[in-house]
């Protein structure tokens, strides 16, 4: 079966999924159970690399998720055992295995690969950018999934969206930010575009994995930190370190995870194998922003009830000078990158007709609830 014939089928499938699939997939088990192999069939055997903590809440369990669906559905014909981050290789080396045939699959975000190409940025979340519900409209019926799969094609990468966080949180600070000046010198861990707009604003941006957001932000070797929103966030435990925890994450407006897969590896498959496959991100990639929403709701509100905590809003005019060198920068990487620009256009043209769109929907809806 030719390339373009599977990820047609795979792109446009989302029926196969049965309600008992469908009520499996909503458990967060700490492993994939693993489906019995077939009788007298062949069994093939993937490995699938993450960027996440093994079983961590919404990211490593929505990889778990992803093999364990992949099972169940090929009736146990594929099997795939997930690697948590360092397992078999570290965090940052999920693209380049997935690429080279390590591994069949990886599970991590399209952002961490601007070293490859900075156009993978457009893909997970860009600052001021699209929601959630946004992204997979613009992805899977406004162009974007196909930029995608060019931007990946040179690396034999199939890419698929495996999940989402929803609107991050613009993270936990150790000082109040009443106004531009007090980003000045601010230490922050915050990494993609986000990281470049806050230098521009006068900070300085951090890199750092997961594992030592705690550590750094307690000891004052980082002033502040994103990471994810109240699910992960209290799983980390950030709110011992900081107390000033503000919204709304300008920079992460809607997170797109990913799934990597190898693309003579998803070639060599028979074609339902494939669509299995491609159908099982798209599973996950739902039920990860169902997660999180759900987790979100319950561990901001125990946040908000915390004595320690100060939830409080980032100011307008902060945030709008941080829009302004948003735009800048997009600006300045279309003048130098046709591809840049060419995914940038079919982005922002997407943003500017639903926007009007979102405002007399979702956003006068919530505004209701308020009355
Ligand atoms: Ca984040």
């Amino acid at each position: 079966m030719k390339r373009r014939d599977f990820l047609g089928k795979a792109g446009a499938a989302g029926a196969l999924i049965g309600s008992g699939l469908l009520a499996g997939c909503q458990q967060t088990d700490t492993a994939p159970a693993a489906t019995p192999a077939p009788a007298g069939g062949e069994t093939i055997h993937w490995k699938m690399v993450t960027t996440w903590p093994k079983n961590f809440p919404g990211l490593g369990t929505g990889a778990n998720n992803l093999a364990r669906l992949i099972g169940e559905l090929s009736g146990g014909r594929l099997q795939v055992k997930v690697f948590g981050a360092g397992e078999l290789v570290p965090a940052m080396q999920v693209f380049d295995a997935v690429s080279q045939g390590t591994a069949e699959l990886g599970h991590g975000a399209a952002y961490y690969w601007k070293g490859k190409t900075p156009t993978a940025q457009f893909f997970a979340a860009v600052p001021f950018g699209l929601t959630a519900q946004e992204m997979n409209a613009w992805l899977y019926h406004g162009g974007g999934l196909e930029l995608w799969r060019e931007v990946y094609e040179p690396f034999g990468l199939v890419p698929a969206a495996a999940g989402n966080s929803g609107v991050q949180m613009a993270g936990w600070f150790n000082r109040e930010i009443n106004e531009l000046a007090d980003l000045q010198g601010l230490k922050m861990r915050i990494p993609g575009l986000g990281g470049e707009v806050l230098q521009r604003a006068g900070g300085t941006p951090v890199q750092m994995p997961g594992g030592e957001i705690f550590t750094s932000l307690q000891s004052g070797a980082i002033d502040a930190t994103e990471w994810v929103g109240p699910y992960n966030d209290l799983a980390f435990g950030l709110h011992k370190a900081a107390k000033y925890y503000y919204y709304p994450g300008w920079h992460e407006p809607g997170t797109t995870l990913e799934g990597l897969v190898n693309r003579a590896a998803l070639e060599r498959l028979p074609a339902d194998l494939q669509s299995i496959v491609m159908n099982a991100c798209r599973v996950v990639n739902e039920d990860m922003l169902a997660e999180y929403t759900h987790g979100n709701a319950l561990a901001l509100q125990q946040l908000i009830d915390d004595p320690d905590v100060d939830v409080r809003p980032f100011p307008d005019d902060v945030l709008r000078v941080l829009k302004g060198h948003t735009q800048d920068i997009v600006d300045e990487l279309s003048a130098k990158d046709p591809v840049w620009k060419r995914i940038a256009e079919s982005y922002y043209a997407f943003i500017e007709k639903s926007t009007e769109n979102q405002r007399v929907t979702e956003v006068a809806n919530l505004a209701t609830r308020s009355l």
